[in-house]
């Protein structure tokens, strides 16, 4: 029997509004090379001077996953050649990182959860783009010395799902926090994976290796999953020592493969020492004490709503993992509605209408929208199924709750002397049917409240059917 062990690094680039050691705007869908300058040009004679921002959202990520930040951190060079990278060297914090020792805690679907470290997170620079077309390959610097955070676990997951559980967790919390945009498509949340097995019960840590920037979490299992059985069948096969070699793989999501890229390069290969341009990190203790000021996160809001609006632990947590939802929720609550109610029709009706990848930040209906069409069910004004009616309309149409239900003609009748005379109508044009239900055919009940709401077209408040036939029919 085996067990895997997978360890992960997240490279999240840091919503600043300027680069890492330079005044260059991070915008980078400008013309390229037009956001560069001496510094991340790397010129001679042209120095780095540190951004204060980059440490302070370092520092409010450290405090997020309760770690230990180093009030003095230090940079260093890691050596290595490559068309993007114009200093032939990258600025980074190997030796000692401005935070260590963090947790993350999963949540499993069963309500347990589990405890991943994270060894460190270092800030460093990141690389300019090799963009090639056709059989020109050309350099863009834009994105040269823009900000990056490191975040490496320690290898504590056992499973593509574990490891699945674990990036959810770290985005949503960068995105709380909002030191990220974290959009994996744009490579601002970047993930390579480090994978190997062991026999069940061994301590041992075997030979891992590392899958490079896959830029979804469907393919991250998937690599994870590929790879998993290809270290299992080496071993069985007795080719375990020749075929599992410590390096760099990629995925290939068309072949549904992974596949060697490199070998692993060794800390030496890098040459790493100390960035003699740049002076440590200092954080005085008052700095410290504003940076490490953070916004409520994704467990303390799922702690809440469990407690305040009495969800179950499910609920939060489909509404707490996307701060957009958490914010539409709470925007949809201070219409004055019901959370159960809230919950069902963000999550169920509206979300399940936003289909094709739109998320509820680009949702054509406003929160406060859907807040008061959830009000005019609770106040009866239209039917739960009238209210379905509405809310596809509005995902059409330029309108406004009210105006929507006027124009559908839903609004529902509650007026009793209007629903009395329905029935009365109703009980008179079925009078065999009405003395057959009072000599004991029950079911024949659900005969007259159809007829009565076909009769109003729908609009009649079910309630008051309900109530006004029981009375008409003994
Ligand atoms: P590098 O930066 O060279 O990739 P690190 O020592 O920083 O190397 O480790 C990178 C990641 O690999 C960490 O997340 C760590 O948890 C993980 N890791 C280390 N050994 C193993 C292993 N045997 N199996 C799976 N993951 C591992
Ligand atoms: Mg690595
Ligand atoms: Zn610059």
């Amino acid at each position: 029997m085996f067990e895997t062990v997978i360890g992960l690094e997240v490279h999240v680039q840091l919503n600043t509004q300027t680069k890492l050691f330079c005044s260059c705007a991070t915008s980078f869908n400008v013309t390229q090379n037009s956001n560069t300058c001496p510094t991340c040009l790397a010129l001679p004679g042209a120095l780095p001077v540190l951004n204060k921002e980059v440490l302070h959202k370092a520092i409010m990520f450290g405090t997020a996953v309760d770690a230990r930040v180093n009030r003095t951190s230090y940079f260093d060079r890691k050596s290595y050649f490559y068309p993007d990278s114009p200093s032939a060297y990258q600025i980074t914090q190997l030796y000692t990182p401005v935070v260590e020792d963090g947790i993350l805690s999963i949540d499993f679907e069963d309500g347990s959860s589990k405890q991943i470290r994270i060894n460190r997170a270092h800030i460093e620079a990141d690389a300019g783009k090799n963009i090639h077309e056709g059989s020109v390959s050309k350099v863009d610097l834009n994105r040269a010395g823009t900000p990056l955070l490191e975040i490496v676990s320690e290898p504590d997951m056992r499973s593509a799902d574990e490891a699945i559980l674990y990036l959810k967790k770290l985005h949503s919390i960068v995105r709380y926090l909002e030191i990220s945009d974290a959009n994996m498509q744009e490579g601002s949340f970047r993930c390579d994976v480090n994978v190997s097995i062991r026999p069940k019960g061994d301590e041992k840590l075997y030979t891992r290796v590392e899958i490079k920037n896959i830029n979804s979490f469907r393919f991250i299992e998937k690599a994870i999953e590929l790879e998993v059985a290809r270290q299992k069948d080496a071993w069985e096969d007795g080719k375990y020592d020749v075929e599992i070699l410590q390096e760099t793989r990629l995925f290939d999501q068309n072949k549904q493969e992974t596949r060697s890229m490199r070998g692993k390069e060794g800390a030496a290969d890098y040459r790493y020492f100390p960035e003699p341009d740049l002076l440590p990190a200092m954080i005085s203790e008052e700095m410290y004490a504003q940076f490490c000021q953070i916004p409520e996160l994704p467990d303390q809001k799922r702690e809440r709503f469990i407690r305040d609006y009495e969800m179950s632990v499910y609920n939060a947590i489909v509404l707490t993992s996307s701060l957009e939802t958490a914010h539409f929720f709470e925007a949809m609550m201070s219409e004055g509605i019901s959370a159960k109610n809230a919950v069902v029709w963000l999550t169920v009706e509206l979300q399940g209408r936003l289909k094709g990848g739109i998320s509820i930040e680009n949702s054509p209906i406003d929160a406060k929208k859907m807040g008061m069409l959830v009000k005019r069910i609770e106040d009866q004004t239209i039917s739960a199924k009238a209210a379905k009616e509405v809310l596809d309309y509005l995902l059409g149409n330029e309108s406004d709750v009210d105006n929507a239900i006027e124009n559908l003609g839903l609004k529902q009748v509650t007026d009793m002397g209007a629903i009395e005379k329905i029935c009365d109508e109703i009980i008179a044009a079925n009078q065999d049917k009405a003395a057959e239900y009072r000599s004991g055919k029950d079911k024949l009940f659900g005969f007259f409240v159809g007829q009565v709401m076909k009769e109003s077209k729908g609009t009649a408040s079910p309630q008051a059917v309900n109530e006004v036939l029981k009375a008409k029919l003994g």
